[in-house]
């Protein structure tokens, strides 16, 4: 695979459709992959993040008090410590303090309780976070239930995804849906009036994705598709936007996206590559040869992943001003 950047610059593309998604606009870049040139500019998550620490730095210099996260993991899944720590290692790039509490995957679900009673009444700590996924013997819910919302840096309590639902602006976003829109933002769509399909409805993405969507002052008119959908392809084939975050790795094909569509791959699925020496490879749910119709295309990896945590770092800042305010 080549890949080549190049930046406001767009060759042998169709012209988008919609809206003010012209790949030639700010923050846009050019792919050139598999030997030939493609239209869709790319989403750089990397550079979108890169520019929103600038900002927390800011903000970070501004607070009376240091930022502090804490993280809990519990067990040894390999990809879950992988994420842990790329998160430790953006708090330490931010000025952020982090405690890692690492437990075995035998852990009663009180010893985890214990910590986040104790966490809520920390002062000097404002934001929790429980990587997922938790043991099987431990539920999850309950215990996300226990963070003190103000704290609750993911905004997975139902108190913040309330917030999300009622428009208000006093909550906690969960980080992966922000990181889109701030993506979105970020490239300059204007998403009024536009027709976008999220697929996926669980609560941490595709629900919370679908809501910002559709907010007030956003005003996207939005499709949620689901695994009991009819026919996933032809709404698909309806949409200015597409957000995907289904798990499925490559589902969406190029013949489901319409000509000037902007894609965001939100999906992370490890598949099998016997051309690589570890054996695999990460692959989107969006197939690359896509970025053939879309305008504007976020890929895999490099794209929604890194706002994710970048988002989480935005969150603890928000709490930490929030809280010390
Ligand atoms: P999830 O909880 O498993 O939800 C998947 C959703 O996709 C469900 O709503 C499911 O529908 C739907 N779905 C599954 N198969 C489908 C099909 N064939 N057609 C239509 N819809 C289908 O997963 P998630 O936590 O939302 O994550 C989704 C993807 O995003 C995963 O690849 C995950 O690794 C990735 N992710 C990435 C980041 C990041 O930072 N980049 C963060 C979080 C998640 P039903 O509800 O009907 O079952």
């Amino acid at each position: 695979l080549v890949v080549r950047l190049i930046c406001n610059q767009t060759v042998g593309g169709s012209s988008p459709s919609v809206g003010s998604t012209n790949p030639m606009h700010k923050n846009a870049q050019t792919v050139e992959a598999f030997g030939r040139f493609m239209s869709a500019a790319r989403i750089d998550g990397k550079a979108c993040a890169a520019d929103l620490e600038k900002r927390l730095k800011q903000r970070i210099a501004n607070c009376s008090v240091q930022p502090h996260l804490a993280v809990i993991i519990v067990g040894d899944d390999p990809a879950s410590h992988v994420y842990v720590n790329n998160k430790i290692r953006s708090c330490e790039r931010l000025g952020i303090r982090s405690t890692h509490v690492e437990l075995p995957e035998d852990t009663d679900e009180s010893v985890v309780a214990d910590y986040i009673q104790s966490m809520n009444q920390q002062n000097d700590l404002h934001g929790i976070l429980i990587q997922s996924p938790l043991p099987k013997h431990m539920n999850e819910e309950a215990l996300t239930e226990l963070i003190d919302p103000r704290k609750d840096v993911d905004g997975f309590h139902p108190v913040n995804l309330g917030r999300l639902v009622q428009g208000r602006s006093d909550g906690m976003v969960p980080c992966t849906p922000a990181g889109v829109m701030e993506m979105l933002r970020w490239a300059e769509v204007d998403l009024t009036g536009k027709k976008a399909v999220v697929l996926g409805r669980s609560f941490n993405v595709g629900m919370p994705q679908a809501l910002l969507l559709a907010a007030r002052g956003v005003d996207a008119t939005v499709t949620v598709v689901h695994s009991r959908t009819r026919d996933a392809k032809s709404e698909c084939l309806q949409a200015d936007v597409i957000v995907a975050a289904v798990g499925r790795p490559e589902m969406i094909q190029p013949d489901w996206v319409k000509k000037g569509a902007i894609v965001v791959d939100v999906g992370i699925n490890r598949v099998d590559d016997s051309s690589r020496e570890r054996g695999w490879r990460l692959a989107g749910d969006v197939h690359p040869d896509v970025a053939l119709h879309a305008s504007l295309l976020s890929p895999v990896p490099g794209g929604v992943g890194p706002m994710t945590v970048a988002m989480l770092m935005a969150n603890t800042v928000t709490a930490t001003e929030r809280l010390c305010s």
